[in-house]
């Protein structure tokens, strides 16, 4: 026998039986950030290498071990996108689309970073990315995490918590960096390897350790808030007046510190007790310094990054998504004039009654059959063509969730009969 090909591993399919918690994610999500004035962009899913080694970080789990690069056959080093910031801001600055400009955008799709597949961890995994590029806050920081509050309100999502911290302006940060390595130089014994490979690139990066050994190390570090400057605090404290304000609860985390290097100012974190090892679904923050990094003229910028598989998980055990859409009408034929036509009448029917959703048996089989089919549709009316009935010139519509017979009518009148039928039924489309 031929084997059997499996798909790569920590790369998963998302089959019809678990599709709807995922569009009504989006679903909600297009029309939140529609509403909050945010616009859609594309960027690509392979970029340079070069392009996330400058704005990810030399020094951070993604670029040190969790890219996917490769060589192509022209020699250039590409990588399939860890995540979507860098390409949203190079894609900024390679259009033109910069200079002084203030921009709302949003992008989603599939991210890939090789870690240990687990529960809620994945080498493919999606995001939707939201981007706010121009504006200095707090203002946009606090309505970034207001859309995210009003999303698990809509979705019906309760197990979630906000946590914020800010990481100071990069001067603020230069002179933290300065007590922190004191700090981890005198515990220089007790860190592991990446930690002290970080020591020399990038020492705030310890603080984001996962490994559980480094927790008490980790606990008594000096803290960034000791040493933020008058400009951070401000920026800081205006946030949570605005979060006050706008009665959105969240806990000051002064150890939050996130994966990548390019944050500044505002970081925070959607996390939750719900999905086991894993607690962020969504985390964000402000990366002030990350276009004129990669070229572009110095611009403020803020977003965050959702995790859809966590956020879909979420969904799962709230429950909240409704149930799949089912069509509005089942065709069922027997005879072979009938078969003949059913194709035909279907057509008709979806000119004369779009969004209504019309299902055409296939593959012949007997009325019994036929009509099982048409219960597990889940439609709402059967249409029956059959041979004798259309001997009179007629066809049958029967309604199938309820116990009733059936009503005929000729075929240039099908239309407005099924669409007076769905109504009596109370069926409705989208
Ligand atoms: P974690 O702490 O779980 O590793 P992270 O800090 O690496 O997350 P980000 O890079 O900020 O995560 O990505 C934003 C969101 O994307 C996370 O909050 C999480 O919900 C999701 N996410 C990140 N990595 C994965 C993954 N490998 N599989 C599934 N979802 C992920
Ligand atoms: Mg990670």
């Amino acid at each position: 026998m031929t084997k059997q090909l499996q798909a790569v591993r920590g790369m998963n399919d998302v089959l019809p039986a678990d599709i709807g918690a995922w569009q009504y994610l989006e679903r909600e999500l297009r029309t939140l950030l529609w509403e909050y004035g945010y616009e859609e962009v594309r960027v690509p899913v392979v970029e340079h290498t070069e392009l996330f080694r400058r704005s990810i970080g030399e020094h951070t789990d993604i670029v040190e071990k969790e890219m996917y690069t490769f060589t192509d056959t022209g020699g250039d080093s590409l990588t399939l996108r860890p995540e979507a910031t860098a390409g949203i801001a190079r894609a900024v600055i390679s259009n033109g689309l910069l200079r002084g400009a203030r921009l709302k955008l949003w992008t989603s799709g599939p991210m890939f970073r090789h870690e240990r597949p687990q529960q809620g961890r994945f080498r493919q995994f999606h995001q939707f990315s939201v981007e706010a590029i121009g504006f200095p806050g707090p203002d946009v920081d606090a309505e970034l995490i207001a859309l995210g509050a009003r999303l698990w309100r809509r979705l019906g999502i309760s197990r979630v918590r906000l946590m914020i911290n800010s990481l100071g302006t990069s001067a603020a940060r230069a002179q933290y960096r300065t007590a922190l390595l004191d700090y981890c130089r005198a515990h220089e014994g007790e860190l592991d390897a990446d930690s002290r490979r970080r020591l020399t690139g990038n020492p705030l990066r310890i603080l984001d350790s996962k490994n559980p050994a480094l927790r008490a190390l980790i606990d008594g570090a000096p803290l960034l808030s000791d040493h933020l400057d008058a400009e951070s605090r401000a920026h800081f404290s205006a946030l949570r007046a605005i979060l006050d304000g706008l009665g959105i609860a969240y806990v000051v985390n002064p150890r939050l510190v996130r994966g990548l290097d390019y944050y500044s100012h505002t970081v925070f974190e959607w996390v939750t007790d719900a999905l086991g090892a894993q607690d962020a679904v969504c985390s964000g923050g402000r990366y002030d310094g990350l276009l004129s990094q990669l070229g572009g003229e110095a611009t403020p910028g803020i977003g965050f990054a959702l995790g859809v598989e966590r956020v879909v998980t979420l969904i799962g055990q709230a429950g909240s998504a409704p149930a799949a859409l089912a069509p509005g009408v089942y065709v069922i034929a027997s005879g072979v004039r009938a078969e003949a036509l059913a194709p035909q009448v279907a057509e008709q029917l979806r000119e004369a009654l779009p969004r209504v959703g019309v299902h055409v048996n296939l593959g012949g089989g007997s009325f019994k059959t036929q009509f099982r089919r048409a219960d597990r549709s889940g439609a709402c009316l059967a249409l029956i063509l059959g041979d004798a009935e259309l001997e009179r010139g007629v066809v049958a519509v029967k309604p199938l969730r309820r116990e009733a017979g059936q009503s005929e009518c000729v075929l240039a009148e099908l239309g407005a009969l099924v669409r007076k039928m769905l109504e009596e039924e109370s069926w409705t489309s989208t």
